[in-house]
């Protein structure tokens, strides 16, 4: 079984063997060959917060973030093997009373133990297909744990294997911030529809979100967005609301707003914590889009010159990016789309073809692997993996799955009632929404 240091080792060479003009490919932190306890513990020590080592090493974690408490001694001890041997037989005791979820994004030696892989919403989705389950075990993130709980009858308990799995955009946007914004545009604007019954500002809030944004948009008209779904949510959004305020992912919201023709005049972006968001009032009356300031640490690695080497190394290479990376880049590139698109794109491709992908990198090398009759890489030579995706491993993994099997449910996550409620209603407005 290939550890994870191998795995990181694996892919760079396998980058190198594409990149060999540069050198041998790196990694973006030495650390990642480590087990993700050993931040874990390094969190305990210092009292604060961070993502780990991966791209989001540099962005500043909330000190509310949840942290992970000490993974047992055994479970670090374990060799690969025998972790994936005990994960096995945890799953078999459980049978039908457990399903595992594994996003796109998470390291092969988790995502071989799941039952479903796909992008947060497809997750979410395929755990209401299996009503028997007791337990759902989403190897994934916090925000996506939360959407499956929000999804997932009251009897299900979701459980995510390590809390200090966040997501550094999503915290980008937290609820006292996005009601302090509100609450000024609310004094801007007003709160009467025009002639056209258009109220002022309709919030449109990424699945990347916490729940408590997704209960904000149920509760004041809005409605959740995801990768493939912008488009169609913007047009719902603009036949109710004069505006849009879209948050976290300022580079989802400017890239799926410019190619429906709005002008980037008329997209300010809104920074928290500075007046008018460090904007105007006259510049927000004239908005048709107004951005949160929050990326993707994955996806901002991404640039135009990674696409020019791929151009000139490899003529004809297709370049498909996810919508998440910067406007510059998604103009450069041939084609975005969210993961499913690019997964549905490589699929589709009848002759053997080079692909240059900007998305994260474990699910491009799934991808090359996947389909050995392309050529397939990832855009930015340096393998800098999601931090907080990287925080799954397979001994937390065996670590939950065993608690269950003696009757004990750990790292369960639980939306409150009164929030769950409200964001299922953003959500449905979502599933309602037609093109
Ligand atoms: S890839 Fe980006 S948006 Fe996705 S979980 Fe990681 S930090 Fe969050």
């Amino acid at each position: 079984m290939t550890s994870v240091a191998t795995a990181i080792s694996l892919i760079t060479r396998d980058e190198a063997e594409h990149r060999t003009a540069e050198g041998a490919a790196s990694t973006c932190s030495s650390d990642l060959a480590q087990g993700p306890w050993e931040f874990d513990a390094a969190e305990a020590l210092r009292g604060m917060p961070a993502y780990g080592p991966g791209a989001s090493s540099a962005d500043v974690a909330p000190a509310s973030t949840p942290r992970q408490g000490q993974l047992p001694q055994e479970y670090k001890d374990a060799s690969e093997d025998e972790l994936h041997a005990r994960i096995r037989a945890a799953k078999e005791t459980l049978g039908d009373r457990v399903v595992v979820l594994g996003h796109f994004y998470q390291r092969d030696e988790v995502v071989e133990h799941a039952d479903f892989v796909g992008d947060s919403f497809q997750l979410a989705n395929a755990a209401l297909t299996r009503p028997d389950a007791e337990a759902i075990v989403f190897c994934g993130v916090h925000f996506m744990a939360e959407t499956a709980d929000i999804l997932s009858r009251d009897d299900q308990a979701v459980i995510l294997p390590n809390l200090a799995a966040g997501c550094s955009m999503a915290d980008m946007a937290d609820i006292d911030s996005v009601q302090q914004c509100w609450d000024q545009l609310e004094e801007l604007f007003g709160t009467e529809p025009d002639a056209d019954g258009r109220v002022p500002v309709i919030p449109v809030t990424y699945m990347n979100s916490s729940a408590a944004l997704k209960g904000f948009c149920g509760e004041h008209g809005g409605i959740v967005c995801t990768s493939s779904n912008a488009a169609t949510v913007l047009e719902w959004a603009f036949e109710r609301g004069q505006r849009v305020l879209f948050f976290p992912d300022q580079h989802l919201g400017r890239n799926t707003a410019k190619a429906m023709g709005v002008p980037l005049e008329q997209m300010p972006m809104w920074s928290p914590r500075k007046p008018w968001g460090g904007t105007d009032p006259e510049t927000l009356r004239d908005s048709r889009v107004i951005l949160w300031h929050g990326f993707c640490s994955v996806h901002r690695r991404f640039n135009v010159a990674q696409i020019e080497k791929a151009r000139a190394d490899y003529p004809g290479v297709r370049v498909i990016v996810h919508p998440e990376c910067p406007m510059e880049v998604v103009d450069a590139a041939d084609e975005y789309g969210s993961t499913d698109y690019i997964r549905k794109a490589i699929a589709a491709a009848t002759e053997p073809t080079v692909f240059a992908i900007g998305t994260e990198v474990n699910l491009v090398n799934r991808l090359a692997a996947e389909y050995p009759q392309h050529t397939i890489f990832c855009l930015d030579p340096v393998i800098c993996p999601c931090s907080t995706m990287y925080r799954i491993h397979p001994g937390y993994l065996a670590w939950v799955l065993e608690g269950l099997v003696g009757g004990e449910v750990r790292n369960r996550i639980e939306v409150a009632a009164d929030v769950a409620d409200t964001a299922r209603v953003a959500l449905e407005r979502m599933l309602a929404a037609r093109p």
